[in-house]
């Protein structure tokens, strides 16, 4: 059985702390604070001062059998040295919550349930997953059992862009597989397909005129831009691809004849290769529009971050279906449209998965998270990091 009260406790004290992107000083303190008060050592790296935050990524490194080498005069349990001899899992949180979730009021309801007030988010994304991985080294420790060697990285402001995990050096780590700990739905269900990311921005320029004196000696930049954008494939392009337009501004006065219009796009895809494509395909559009009304068009790309796909017969997968049957789940495995910090960790060479964590209703007021589900997920840490694959 897990601790049932210490689990509420840690993510009451944890959900109720600020914690906003690059403002995650309170809540990197409290767990920094709990792990070293297991006699553990915590790295902080250099991303507050890279980022302009309030504190870095934070690393722990915890050596195989900890739980039990720390306890004096036990008998090993079998299987401890085979542990010894595996390789580190990397199990990582990210410490910041979405807006608004300042001056949380938290509590667990008669239904078993965590709830803001309503006001605010709860923030179980991610403090889940931040508290389930806290719990399980309470549980090893109490249980005193065997399990392999773990390094627990906690990010920061992964919810602006992933630019915590971005500004990590994720060749400080040791583990070659490992599991991120963030995303909804109950635990039971991971990630092994999540796209990549592309960001657009169009810069149209065209002539400004009088509106009413002299309109055909001006060239509208904003119908330029509508033009474009009436080319283009957009929303779900094909089944691994979706584009979108996420704003349009230009223009002044109704009298004069818009100079400029900016659009800013997105496009998604779990193919590098499609990710290229769509984004060729809408600069095109955006040019050719250009072209044909004597305007012109500057365009910047950005690619947020990469598309990843585990194979299911990795061992990183194997092991997750394997430890959901030890706790009597039923393993899920699909495909997502969001990011992660694992689609930066997996561009640095990480075979991994995103795992469901309990969290409900995310990035709104209404967000959620059931005790049982989250007790659920340190007993699937728990299982995870006793597998013997
Ligand atoms: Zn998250």
């Amino acid at each position: 059985m897990i601790d049932e009260k210490h689990l509420v406790d840690l993510f009451l004290r944890l959900a109720s702390l600020d914690a906003p992107s690059l403002g995650e000083r309170q809540v990197a303190a409290a767990v920094t604070t709990e792990l070293t008060a297991l006699g553990l050592t915590v790295a902080e790296d250099d991303a507050a001062s890279r980022l302009g935050g309030t504190t870095g990524n934070l690393l722990c490194r915890v050596p195989a059998n900890w739980a039990i080498e720390h306890v004096p005069d036990v008998d090993k349990p079998a299987g401890w040295d085979e542990k010894a001899r595996q390789a580190p899992l990397l199990l990582s949180t990210h410490l910041d919550t979405v807006q608004p979730c300042l001056d949380k009021k938290v509590h667990l309801g008669s239904d078993r349930i965590f709830r803001s007030d309503g006001t605010t988010i709860l923030g179980a994304d991610d403090l889940a997953g931040v508290s389930a991985v806290l719990a399980l080294l309470h549980e090893l420790r109490t249980r005193g059992k065997p399990h392999r060697p773990l390094e627990l990285l906690f990010t920061v402001a992964e919810e602006v862009h992933l630019q915590g995990i971005s500004a990590f050096d994720a060749r400080t780590l040791s583990a070659r597989e490992g599991y991120v700990l963030d995303t909804s739905g109950s635990p039971g269900t991971g990630i092994i397909a999540a796209p990549g990311h592309l960001h657009l921005n169009f810069v149209v320029q065209g002539r400004p005129a009088h509106a009413g004196i002299a309109p055909e000696t001006g060239i509208n930049a904003i119908e330029v831009a509508a033009r474009g954008i009436a080319r283009m494939r957009l929303g779900r392009v094909d089944p691994e691809t979706t584009a979108n337009i996420g704003r349009i501004a230009g223009g002044s006065e109704t009298n004069i004849v818009a100079a400029s219009c900016t659009v800013t796009a997105e496009c998604r895809s779990l193919d590098q290769q499609r990710l290229s494509a769509q984004a060729r395909d809408m600069i095109d559009c955006m040019e050719q529009a250009a072209a044909e009304s004597g305007a012109s068009v500057t365009v910047q790309t950005r690619q947020s971050y990469h598309p990843y796909r585990v194979d299911p017969d990795l061992p990183v997968v194997r092991r997750f279906q394997a430890a959901c049957a030890a706790i009597g789940k039923a393993a899920r495995l699909i495909a997502t449209g969001g990011g992660s910090d694992l689609n930066v960790l997996s561009q640095a060479g990480l075979s991994g998965m995103v795992l469901s964590c309990g969290m409900q209703q995310v990035h709104s007021e209404a967000e959620y998270l059931a005790l049982d589900d989250l007790s659920d997920l340190v007993r699937l840490l728990l299982a995870l990091v006793a597998e013997p694959v």
